[in-house]
């Protein structure tokens, strides 16, 4: 199992063509079914989730999406370390490593955040953020965003959830004025409670949600921060 990052996208594919492994790339999640593992994989920009079953083989390899699941409560299992030996005859690699250049990382990974206040679009203005803000402040959570608000650069690119941004796993997830396109909703698969605030009952948001208001965000921040006072 191996992170769908950067560096384990390098990774992958070299060692499944140097073991010949079966690889499945960006999964969400391991099944399990006929003594080998399935995954479970989005297709069409997250349209779709589709469950890949392997051929049979000696070994598997994955890379799994971050934040796409909650880690299981850990038993203390004892691996196995095996040490392998870097073949000696490597060729000339075909391109130089220059420097290592962190992306912004942000003053929160909304990624490993247990709670999140999301914004969408239906927040109307820039100056409009500041209520959320401070709903965010009074819960103790982080600030996340639909594609819009990055878009129109009222909140910097790390606090994006979706397909083009991160996939999320908070245990509640409250969505301001989001409507819920699927490559939005894609981002909270692993999210634990969903409460949507949207003026449109009709919102797709709805569907995702356990929780609903279908009001006007800017009637239901001031009551909730008058309660939670
Ligand atoms: C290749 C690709 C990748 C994409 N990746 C992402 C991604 O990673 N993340 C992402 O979020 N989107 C992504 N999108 C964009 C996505 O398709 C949607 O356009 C986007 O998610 C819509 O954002 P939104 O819900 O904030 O805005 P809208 O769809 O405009 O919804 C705004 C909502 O706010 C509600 N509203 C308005 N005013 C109020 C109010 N006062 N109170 C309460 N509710 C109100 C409206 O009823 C509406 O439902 C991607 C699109 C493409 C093509």
């Amino acid at each position: 199992m191996i992170g769908q990052t950067s560096w384990g996208l390098d990774l992958a594919p070299g060692l499944a063509v140097k073991t010949g492994w079966p690889l499945a790339t960006d999964c969400l999640d391991i099944l399990w079914a006929d003594d080998r593992p399935q995954v479970l994989r989005q297709l069409y920009a997250g349209k779709v989730f589709c469950r890949m079953s392997f051929p049979e083989a000696a070994g598997y390899l994955v890379t799994l999406r971050p934040g796409a699941f909650p880690a299981d409560q850990a038993e203390t299992l004892q691996a196995e370390v095996m040490a392998g030996t870097v073949p000696a005859a490597l060729p000339e690699p075909g391109k130089q490593f220059l420097e290592f250049i962190e992306s912004e990382a942000g003053e929160v990974d909304i990624a490993q955040a247990e709670f999140l206040v999301s914004v969408g679009r239906g927040v109307g203005e820039e100056e409009n953020l500041s209520q959320v803000k401070a709903l965010a402040q009074t819960l103790g959570a982080a600030l996340s965003c639909s594609r819009p608000v990055v878009d129109k650069k009222w909140l910097p690119k790390y606090h994006q959830v979706g397909t083009s941004g991160k996939s999320v796993k908070p245990k509640v997830y409250l969505a301001l004025g989001i409507s819920g396109a699927f490559q939005h909703l894609a981002g909270i698969a692993g999210a634990g409670t969903v409460i949507a605030v949207n003026k449109d009952p009709k919102a797709p948001i709805f569907r995702a949600a356990q929780y609903g208001v279908a009001d006007d965000m800017f009637k239901v921040i001031p009551a909730l921060l008058e309660k939670l006072k």
